[in-house]
């Protein structure tokens, strides 16, 4: 591809919202699945959508390249747990093209790492270059109460195998009280001893769970005294277009983000959407108002209608949300899960 080309595809126009912040990154769920039940996301016998209802890998490919058609940079692919969805690689592959022809900066993947062993190679090779990997903690036999059903010397050589097929890694807990605040300093050491960055963040309330989300949440503002008391922690502007705040630890060199949907919401510069495995879009994590992509989709094999819908949808993007989570506020801010809508 010829640069002045390759410098029209960087330059299309972005989908603008109502508050002026261009939509360029989209977040999107290829399954509500999931080979772990982790205590915060799920509730064990969680019911998962009809497998008809589901977009073919086609369809996801369709949706997704509309929206690169319409200024989108960066995808992320999540799930529930996006590595367990049957021939995911090929949504992988067929999307590689966008980066071939520069549209789209990144293409990006946060998975529990369950299935990374099998899958780190492959996903490099579609261009593939940074992962987030879901870990709580250290501990294995903590780690099987946190996630019920994970195995954590299966997700340990999943991410030695990422690291060995050359992907930059982030390794993402959420802080739980009770449950991983007393190794929060040994994460740091040991992600950043791996050359991960490491991040930290808050339970936000998504789903029900079938227990109190106030037992486990934990801010951030404590997460981040306790770990003034092990690390020199400095300003870092380093950004990566996605939620969290960065600190560097003086001592490690490592770089700790911070994302605090709770103590301090990020809406303000919000450039993403998120769009689930039946095709609804979600303009707002925090909010129910949603567009059916899946209709229009359908509709017609051309995507005028498809894209019509995105622009309509965005111009009712909120400005933000507003999570609380205390003992007077039972009921979660949405009905939904994350692992429905994609963390
Ligand atoms: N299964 C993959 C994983 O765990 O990385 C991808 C999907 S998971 C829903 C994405 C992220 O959302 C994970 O880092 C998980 O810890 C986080 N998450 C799930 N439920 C959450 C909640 N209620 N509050 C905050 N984070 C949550
Ligand atoms: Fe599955 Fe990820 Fe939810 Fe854990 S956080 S249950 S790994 S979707």
């Amino acid at each position: 591809m010829s640069n002045s080309t390759t410098d029209k595809l960087k330059t299309r126009p972005a989908l603008i919202d109502p508050f002026g912040r261009a939509i360029t990154y989209i977040r999107v769920s290829v399954t509500d699945r999931c080979d772990f039940r982790c205590v915060y996301c799920m509730s064990e016998d969680m019911t998962f959508l009809p497998k008809r209802d589901l977009l073919s890998l086609e369809e996801l490919d369709r949706l997704c390249s509309s929206f690169v058609n319409l200024g989108t940079r960066k995808i992320r692919i999540t799930g529930g747990e996006p590595l367990v969805r049957r021939n995911i690689m090929t949504l992988f592959q067929s999307l590689s093209r966008h980066l071939d022809s520069g549209a789209l900066e990144e293409i990006t993947v946060t998975t529990n790492g369950s299935q990374l062993a099998k899958y780190a190679r492959d996903l490099y090779a579609c261009g593939v270059r940074r992962i987030n990997v879901s870990l709580d903690t250290l501990n294995e036999a903590k780690f099987r109460t946190i996630t019920r059903w994970g195995d954590f010397n299966k997700v340990m050589e999943g991410i030695d195998a990422a690291q060995a097929a050359g992907l930059s890694i982030k390794i993402n807990a959420v802080a739980l009280k009770g449950v991983n605040d007393n190794e929060l300093a040994d994460m740091v050491r040991w992600a950043h001893g791996r050359g991960f960055d490491m991040t930290f963040i808050e339970v936000m309330p998504l789903g029900e769970i079938g227990e109190d989300r106030s037992d486990q949440y934990m801010p951030l503002t404590e997460v981040r005294s306790i770990l003034n008391n092990e690390f020199t922690l400095e300003a870092s502007d380093y950004q990566t277009g996605g939620p969290a705040r960065y600190l560097t630890a003086a001592e490690t060199g490592g770089r700790i983000g911070f994302i605090t949907p709770m103590t301090h919401n990020f809406c303000e510069t919000c450039n993403r959407v998120r769009i689930t495995c039946t095709g609804t879009l979600y303009m707002c994590l925090g909010k129910d108002d949603a567009a059916d992509l899946r209709a229009p989709l359908r509709a017609s094999e051309s995507n005028d209608l498809l894209e019509a819908t995105i622009r309509d949808a965005i111009t009712r993007k909120p400005k933000g949300h507003d999570f609380v989570i205390d003992r007077n506020t039972s009921r979660p801010a949405v009905s939904r899960h994350m692992s429905m809508t994609g963390g």
